[in-house]
């Protein structure tokens, strides 16, 4: 049993389409605290946060809502640090700007215990933009270049705690445009694309990842996208990537995270329940994190929503 924190998150700002906002009521609709409480969890749901106080954005801007996002960033690096000391945090996004703070909170958590922060970066993209290469000018590409302390992110708190390259594990890539895989070639973060997952399964990369987080005693963060599934099983995300991981390859994801015992933070990002199909990729979403933490697909009744 665990102490599980639900932090709702409605973040919008990191890209242009709206929708992200109403992914935490969607979560709790269909049915997250009661399928954690189920497992005997204790839970925990802090509602909805709103950002720290920010200066305004103007529209027409080169970065999309750089204010707001920073603002948010604020009050997740404070709520995910103090969540981390009390339990497990699961942030209800809400789009991936919002692991700017979640994983940046979680790690300056860690960073006082004396443990090595891990994150597990559950995406078709790998985010590693900086506020000066996005083309897009959507902040939610560049989680991951702010948490392992990528330069070019003026505004915003400074990095008390950078992520080691080396405990940054990309799994799901298949849309990682050139400028950001340059990027990324310079750098330590492990990455396992479609093709790799194909050809050796996902299990061989996950359990590499997982080793090295219990050789190291680390604390483990897994950011899920949506779009890390194939858009036939989670259509609702505005980042559709054909090629995504399966039902059957994302609860054994889940399914192994649990059984490692590692896991010490999570989030739920990038569902867009205005895109989706009478809340399917909600449950979805929701199913998985239930996997993750501690449910296996076989104790649970058949459930029909087609
Ligand atoms: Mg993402
Ligand atoms: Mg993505």
């Amino acid at each position: 049993m665990a102490d599980i924190i639900l932090i709702g998150a409605p973040v919008d700002s990191g890209k242009r389409r709206p929708g992200c906002l109403m992914g935490p009521d969607a979560y709790r609709t269909a049915g997250l605290p009661r399928a954690l409480r189920d497992l005997g969890h204790r839970v925990e749901d802090m509602g909805n946060l709103t950002p720290a106080t920010h200066g305004p954005d103007t529209a027409g801007e080169r970065l999309f809502a750089l204010n707001e996002t920073i603002g948010w960033t604020h009050r997740l690096v404070r709520a995910g640090h103090e969540a981390a000391a009390r339990g497990i945090p699961v942030f209800l996004g809400g789009d991936h700007s919002l692991s700017i703070g979640s994983v940046a909170g979680v790690a300056r958590h860690a960073a006082e215990i004396g443990r090595p922060q891990f994150v597990l970066w559950l995406d078709a993209h790998s985010d590693f933009h900086t506020p000066e290469t996005t083309e897009s000018g959507n902040l939610h590409g560049t989680p991951v270049a702010y948490v392992t302390g990528q330069p070019g992110f003026a505004g915003f708190p400074d990095r008390v705690a950078p992520i080691a390259q080396e405990n940054v594990c990309m799994i799901g890539l298949r849309s990682v445009d050139a400028a950001e895989r340059k990027l990324l070639e310079a750098t330590a973060i492990h990455r396992h694309d479609m093709r790799e997952i194909d050809e050796t399964g996902i299990g061989r990369p996950l359990t590499a990842f997982l080793d090295r987080v219990r050789a190291a005693n680390g604390c483990l963060h897994v950011s899920l996208d949506v779009d890390f599934l194939d858009p036939g099983i989670a259509p609702a995300v505005g980042t559709t990537v054909p090629g995504g991981a399966t039902m059957r390859e994302g609860h054994l994801v889940m399914e192994m995270l649990h059984d490692s015992g590692l896991v010490t933070s999570m989030d739920l990002v990038e569902l867009n329940p205005f895109l989706d199909e009478r809340g399917r990729t909600a449950q979805v979403m929701v199913d998985l994190c239930a996997s993750a933490l501690g449910r296996r697909v076989f104790d649970r009744p058949t459930r029909a929503y087609a």
